[in-house]
């Protein structure tokens, strides 16, 4: 595969771009595969990636249902940060930061990963007290994080509103600096050129219907719109579809699935320099390259397979970022859009084995899975590769629920971006 550098990107420019080579080949299933994959998100094909990379394995097929990224990958307002409160959780979204800082690097694919900074808003004496915890518990684990005033809040990013009358007055926020973003389906792209490269057969439009077991109960295999494909071992990251996948395979996942909604404005001159989070308020901010505001808040309040969402949460989504930026008033709203996420009981993710031989999942990652992709994929592909948990992911286990050692990230984040 011919490689993004400048001579390359010359030598095709004088060829009026018309010889560059097909990203990955569209394939058809082989009968038989070391790991099949299903779902080709950003988890599914960076898993598959670094199963190559790293690992050596590469007789590998992603499968998905639909186009590779059209999952919330391709849906997400891609805001990455790693200030989660435990132990566990930063350790985990640290380590994805670490592979984000190189990723385009490794990839040889530009995914845009932008450094700029993700503040969280404190509007209560509580939000203060939450935050500095939350500033300490950070710093004891390696993970950048301090504490602002106000006044350097809105020096940080000035389209700020201090003004002591305002509903949601600003008493200070927590910034991280290695916060930011990425291009969402550059990650899926980086991933599945790179996986596709060193071997992996990545098949789209093939839904999986079932996952067989043998006598002994160990994984077969799938069963597919295109028949069915023996495999060793078998891997589960499809979001808000896991339960279903996994439930073909008798296993029972401690997963409900909503609808959660991001829209976009449109696009403005540069203005908004980083990322703005409010817990209290609900909602979110950030400017993409393309000049757009991106915006988003949690999930609907009910479960549903429908990616859509409701129009209330809309209404109060956008009322929140108002109330924090009036500058903004009279921005026209250009798109909204849904996907369905995955929750879990202590809002953290399920990453490891399962009781079945040779399956394992990559789930639970709700609201905020896009930051963790090369970290959970990362550690995901050391799972299936040596049938143990990586130390990063060892806490991330179904297990937990039974024990009852939870990550209780539920109560640490309102908004689990
Ligand atoms: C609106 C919105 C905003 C978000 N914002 C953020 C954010 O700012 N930051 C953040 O960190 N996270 C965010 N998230 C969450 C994040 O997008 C996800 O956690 C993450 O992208 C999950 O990646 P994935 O690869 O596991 O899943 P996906 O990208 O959803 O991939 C799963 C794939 O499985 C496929 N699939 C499902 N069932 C089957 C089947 N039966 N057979 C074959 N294939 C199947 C699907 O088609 C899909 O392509 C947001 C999500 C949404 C919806």
């Amino acid at each position: 595969m011919t490689r993004f550098n400048a001579l390359n990107l010359l030598r095709h420019a004088l060829t009026g771009h018309k010889h560059w080579d097909e990203q990955w080949p569209q394939k058809e299933p082989k009968a038989e595969y070391d790991v099949v994959i299903v779902g080709a998100g950003g988890h599914g094909l960076g898993a598959a990636y670094y199963l190559a990379s790293q690992h050596g394995i590469t007789n590998v097929a992603v499968i998905d249902k639909g186009w590779l990224g059209g999952g919330n990958t391709g849906r997400n307002t891609t805001i990455i940060r790693s200030n989660y409160l435990y132990d566990e959780s930063a350790r985990l979204y640290d380590h994805a930061v670490d592979l984000w800082e190189g990723l385009s690097q490794e990839l040889n694919y530009n995914v845009m990963y932008s450094r700029r900074g993700c503040l969280m808003l404190a509007h209560t004496v509580h939000d203060v007290q939450s935050f500095k915890r939350h500033i300490h518990a950070n710093r004891l684990n390696g993970v950048d994080n301090r504490w602002l005033t106000k006044e350097e809040a809105k020096e940080y990013c000035p389209p700020l509103d201090l003004s002591p009358n305002a509903r949601y007055p600003v008493m200070g926020a927590a910034l991280q600096e290695r916060a930011g973003t990425a291009r969402h389906d550059a990650v899926a792209w980086g991933y599945a050129r790179g996986a596709a490269a060193r071997g992996v057969d990545i098949i789209e439009n093939c839904p999986v219907t079932g996952i067989r077991r043998n006598a002994d109960g160990s994984v077969a295999g799938v069963e597919t719109a295109k028949g069915f494909i023996k495999a060793k071992k078998v891997a589960v990251s499809a979001a808000g579809h896991t339960s279903v996948v996994m439930e073909t395979a008798g296993v029972r996942l401690p997963l409900e699935s909503y609808p959660l909604q991001a829209l976009v404005s449109e696009p403005i001159k540069p203005i908004f320099p980083c990322v703005v989070m409010s817990n209290a308020v609900h909602a979110y901010i950030s400017q993409s390259d393309k000049g757009e505001l991106v915006i988003g808040s949690g999930t609907d309040q009910y479960m549903s397979y429908s990616q859509r969402g409701g129009l209330p949460l809309i209404e109060h989504t956008i009322a929140a970022i108002v109330e924090i930026f009036p500058i903004f008033n009279r921005m026209r709203m250009l798109r909204k859009w849904g996907g369905i996420v995955d929750v879990t009981p202590d809002r953290s993710a399920i990453l490891g084995k399962t009781p079945v031989p040779g399956l394992y999942v990559n789930c639970g990652w709700g609201t905020g899975g896009f930051k963790a992709t090369p970290g959970a994929a990362h550690t995901f592909a050391w799972t299936i590769a040596k049938n143990e948990p990586h130390p990063i992911n060892a806490p991330f286990t179904l297990e937990r629920f039974r024990s009852g050692r939870l990550i209780d990230e539920a109560a640490a984040a309102a908004v689990a971006h």
